[in-house]
């Protein structure tokens, strides 16, 4: 299932923390991913020194032990915990499938019809051929609004992206937000890009259009001109579309206006007929999140010939579903998505893609019988415990900031206090009940899982928006903090080892899942965050000398990234990385804040020869010891606003004269910034 359409990566969340307890069949805690621990003495490489370079002492020996495996591009410790969750929600699945119930029926049928490779191939190209038929059926531009909205219901990126987002300025109400969109490569930039990494890369994915509309049933020269065309239509939209950066602040993807503004941006695209076919609710306003970009996309209506457009729509076509068709399609995605883009060496296994797929689809329906399994009412306990520690130490250190008055400090104090926790997984399920699966029809399945997703979307445009809504299924490994509804949000799959445990002492979860939390709620005074003000609104709360403290403030953590290299010649950017490197930096000291009120007086237990402020600091370093492909290094450092892990650790922690205390480090060691260490929060 895919929804392309991301809105300032922002698509639900809550005001209401999850109080209801799980089934009675929850174990009293949740068993830990064998092997995993929050801190772990055998990872490290005693020949570094931690001073000299803390990443590589703390995680030289689990990156020594840990060579990426053939099917993943990306190998650190939330990959580990990551594959631990998918072999519970495969014996999930498994046991779904041998005895189906009424509560299981879906996601088994689902899980079941993707598995089943024989029948996908036994069809071939036939479960797709209706849709490249309705294409072909286009007999005119005038006829294309329809034809998109379908696509973009079965989910198919094609030229532009439309859905609902809460009203920036407005953040209990939701409205429809209208943006761009259409391209295959991973960013604009990569269509302009001049070095020679970039240029071949183009030309891999223009050999693979060409290769996927062939499977199509072009023939080899058709398809080669084919791909051509389609590249060249890509680039035009490509031209017009903002980069991740000046995406990144909100005023700028923010232009409330009455509907018909579209018509008067883009007159070459029947807009109400779009609107209508899309079966979103009428509705009078909404936010063009980038007015040029329609300018742009209105340009390439009028200059592509009509063949063409049906070229890029069925390519587009062909690229949603190449993942549930047979398996020349499968190779050839992987050939190009996996291999070339992320130097990944193999496919994963059909029965892990599978459990993706259906966690994608279903994601809510097979969360609910992970929970019930894996996810205790202890584990929750504890994690409010360190999500109030946590809120205690960060209003002292906002009480205590040198660089704020007041009356921004009471702001950002009520801000803080008005921020909702949601922890493990959403207190209503969601409803898949007009969702049909069919055993029988893995790629019928993700079109029409896709347009139940799309639907329900579009139902919020005009609604009062859900804060009890979460946007990460509970299995996920991860957690995020949400600016319009601001909350911070906690899945069931990453309260576990290396991230948390009931057994780990404070110093190690405060360092691990401690920092995670401080980096949530840093979140919401990051540069993007603060933007927004406790209600989730976009409204400036910042005297003007407060916002220019602050701006140079975040300038230092800036410079620091945009020094890092992060494979061959690629930097990392200061600019694109400024919110998480806030987010981490802000979410180590508050983490460290909240552990030395919690520890207060308690004897300095020393285990495996690290004191308690060592663990804390080897836990949070654990945690991001990573191997990585040069392909996938160079994706993220282009395309991904996190920073290098081993700048997570390094970059992070030489701006904490605590970690230089705690490692007796001389004033001149490379973890030690002294004077030259950024501070924001
Ligand atoms: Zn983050």
């Amino acid at each position: 299932m895919r929804i392309a359409f991301a809105l300032l990566g922002v698509s639900a969340a809550a005001l209401i923390a999850c109080s209801s307890a799980p089934e009675a069949t929850a174990p009293a805690a949740a068993p830990a991913a064998a092997g995993l621990a929050v801190f772990d003495p055998s990872l490290i490489d005693a020949s570094v020194d931690p001073c000299h370079d803390l990443y590589h002492y703390a995680c030289g020996g689990w990156i020594k032990a840990n060579p990426i495996p053939p099917d993943q591009a990306v190998y650190g410790r939330f990959t580990e915990l990551n594959i631990h969750n998918r072999d519970k929600l495969h014996e999930i699945l498994d046991a779904a499938t041998a005895q189906p119930t009424e509560a299981n029926r879906k996601v088994a049928d689902y899980y079941g019809a993707c598995l089943d490779e024989a029948g996908i191939e036994a069809k071939g190209l036939d479960p797709l051929k209706p849709e490249l038929a309705r294409i072909d059926a286009l007999a005119s531009k005038k006829d294309l609004a329809a034809l998109v909205a379908h696509l973009h219901a079965i989910g198919a990126d094609v030229l532009f992206g439309f859905g609902a987002q809460p009203d920036f300025k407005d953040a209990t109400r939701n409205i429809a937000g209208q943006g761009a969109g259409g391209l295959g490569l991973p960013d604009r930039d990569y269509y302009f890009k001049t070095d020679a990494k970039s240029v071949q890369q183009r030309a891999d994915y223009e050999a693979h259009i060409a290769r996927l509309l062939a499977l199509g049933g072009a023939s080899p020269d058709q398809a080669a001109k084919q791909a051509k065309a389609v590249l060249a239509l890509e680039t035009a939209l490509a031209r017009h579309a903002l980069d991740r950066v000046q995406r990144r602040d909100p005023a700028t993807v923010y232009h409330k206006q009455p509907v018909h503004a579209l018509d008067r941006l883009a007159p070459h695209f029947a807009w109400a007929a779009y609107i209508k076919d899309s079966g979103a609710p009428s509705f009078a306003d909404l936010n063009i999140m980038e007015p040029e970009f329609d300018k742009g996309l209105d340009h390439v209506i009028t200059a592509t010939s009509l063949p063409v457009l049906k070229t890029y729509l069925r390519w587009q076509l062909l690229h949603a579903a190449a993942p549930l068709l047979s398996k020349p399609f499968v190779d050839e995605n992987f050939a190009f998505y996996g291999k070339i883009m992320r130097g990944t060496k193999e496919l994963e296994p059909r029965w892990r893609r599978c459990v993706n797929q259906t966690d994608g689809a279903l994601g809510e329906a097979l969360g609910k019988l992970y929970v019930e399994k894996y996810f205790g009412p202890d584990a929750k306990e504890r994690v409010e415990q360190l999500i109030g520690d946590l809120r205690a130490a960060y209003a002292k250190d906002l009480e205590a900031l040198p660089w704020m008055g007041e009356e921004t400090k009471k702001r950002a104090l009520e801000k803080l206090q008005a921020m909702v926790d949601k922890i493990g997984y959403p207190a209503k399920w969601r409803d898949y009940s007009s969702l049909e699966v069919k055993r029988d029809d893995a790629l019928g399945n993700d079109f029409r899982a896709s347009a139940f997703e799309t639907r329900r979307r579009l139902d919020k445009i005009g609604q009062p928006v859900d804060r009890g809504e979460w946007s990460q299924t509970p299995p996920t490994v991860k957690a995020y903090y949400s600016p319009l509804h601001n909350d911070i949000n906690f899945p069931a799959g990453i309260l576990q080892p290396p991230f948390f445990s009931m057994t780990a002492d404070d110093a190690e979860n405060y360092g691990s899942i401690g920092a995670i939390i401080g980096h949530e709620m840093t979140h919401g005074f990051d540069d993007k965050g603060r933007e927004f003000d406790k209600n989730g609104d976009l409204n400036d709360w910042w005297t003007a000398d407060d916002a220019k403290n602050f701006d140079s403030r975040v300038q230092c953590l800036s410079d620091q990234a945009g020094a890092f290299v992060a494979v061959d010649d690629v930097k990392q950017n200061g600019k694109l990385t400024l919110g998480e490197n806030t987010a981490d930096n802000g979410g180590l000291h508050i983490a460290y804040a909240a552990y030395k009120a919690r520890d207060a007086g308690q004897p300095e237990t020393t285990i495996a020869g690290h004191t308690p402020d060592q663990r804390y600091f080897l836990a949070y370093a654990q945690k991001w010891c990573t191997n990585m492909t040069p392909e996938a290094a160079r994706l993220q450092a282009l395309t991904n606003p996190h920073p290098m892990p081993e700048f997570r650790i390094n970059g992070v922690v030489s701006n904490m004269a605590e970690f230089a205390k705690a490692f007796n480090c001389p004033a001149d060691a490379a973890m030690s910034r002294g004077e030259k260490a950024c501070r924001v929060w």
